[in-house]
């Protein structure tokens, strides 16, 4: 796909890397594609960062129809920007595009739009460990009336925010909470889709539970209301007995690829790994018998993140004696130090610039 290329005349500056917060901070540019459906994707341009004018018709305002990605680019010890699992976010982009009835980009003009991107931004990758610049592909739909059915219209974009280290005052367990009113989704929705409409319904619970000193809340599956699915945004895994058990993508848990990445390292080093549904009472029992090792949620921004307490109504378990286990930590090391190019990638997960 050929891209047009209009640079910016003002030119921003980057934060020291230390004050680095979470997008908050954009890069000089922002990439858009548009799509409709007698001539398909065209007109991909790179512009100097700024508002984008909508149709207060426009379909995203009125019926919800946008799906994003999130990835990062990170500064190599030599001074180089690698992606980690590109395709695998291209691919997930698409399908997300399928659910949603939002057209689909072939793979290999996604990811080059990606990489022309952020090389264009290359001097935004921050250079400290654990710091990167967090790459947000969307696409929503845009057509400029109100009658509801599949858009003729479609805007693709893509913006960058260097971004600041998850841990900077090193790793901390969180405590989380079940979530017992809200469900996420339910199979046959929308929960395998990284669309904007499912981080809206579950604001509400993640307020509630900020509100009880909990960060993150944990979800039951929205039928029975039995199985554990993720948690907040970031997919689950426990510990068990030596097994790890993580929930099965069962329609409505996003496929995480830190999720997938985290099984490969896993099986790889010999453990049993097993994507099963897990009950709630099942994980109670576990807890109440000493016999839960480790909780964490893995997901890009944070890669792993140490569950310390849950609480289940008015009860508080202590897991891992509230701190960091043993899996967790090393599968912490293994991915960041690929990530940022420290160890040997044996997995063929990085993408070079
Ligand atoms: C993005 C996301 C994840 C994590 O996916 P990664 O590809 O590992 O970043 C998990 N759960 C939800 C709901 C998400 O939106």
């Amino acid at each position: 796909m050929e891209i047009r290329i209009t640079k910016t005349k003002t030119p921003g500056v980057m934060p020291p890397e230390d004050k680095l917060g979470f997008g908050k901070v954009f890069t000089d540019h922002m990439l858009i594609v548009d799509w409709n459906e007698e001539t398909g994707w065209q007109d991909a341009r790179i512009v100097p960062f700024g508002r984008i004018s909508l149709h207060p018709a426009s379909t995203v305002l009125h019926y919800g129809a946008e799906i994003f990605e999130g990835l990062k680019a990170y500064r190599r010890a030599d001074g180089g920007v690698q992606l980690f699992r590109p395709m695998e976010n291209v691919k997930r982009m698409n399908n997300s595009a399928e659910r949603m009835s939002l057209p689909q980009m072939d793979e290999k003009d996604m990811l080059g739009l990606i990489t022309t991107f952020v090389k264009t931004e290359e001097r935004w990758v921050p250079k400290s460990f654990g710091t990167s610049l967090y790459l947000r592909p969307f696409l929503f739909g845009n057509d400029e009336s109100l009658g509801v059915h599949s858009v003729k219209n479609a805007t693709f974009m893509l913006i960058a925010s260097p971004s600041g280290s998850y841990y900077k005052e090193g790793i901390n367990p969180v405590g989380i909470m079940i979530e017992d009113e809200d469900v996420r989704t339910v199979r046959g929705g929308t929960g395998y889709a990284k669309c904007g409409g499912n981080y809206a319904a579950s604001t509400r619970a993640g307020e509630k539970a900020a509100k009880k000193g909990y960060s993150q809340v944990l979800w039951l599956d929205g039928v029975e209301r039995k199985y554990i699915e993720e948690v907040g945004a970031m997919n689950v895994m426990f510990k068990i007995d030596g097994e790890i058990v993580t929930p099965k993508l069962t329609g409505s848990i996003l496929p995480g690829i830190t999720r997938k990445s985290c099984i490969e390292v896993l099986k790889a080093q010999g453990y049993q790994v097993s994507e099963r549904l897990l009950s709630l009472d099942e994980l109670v029992s576990a807890m109440e018998s000493g016999r839960l090792e480790e909780a964490w949620g893995c997901g890009t921004a944070a890669v792993v993140s140490p569950i310390g307490k849950l609480a289940i109504g008015e009860k508080e378990y202590i897991i891992g004696g509230g701190k960091i286990g043993e899996v967790t930590q090393k599968l912490y090391d293994l991915l960041t130090g690929i990530q940022w190019g420290k160890l040997e990638d044996e997995f063929g997960w990085v993408y070079k610039l």
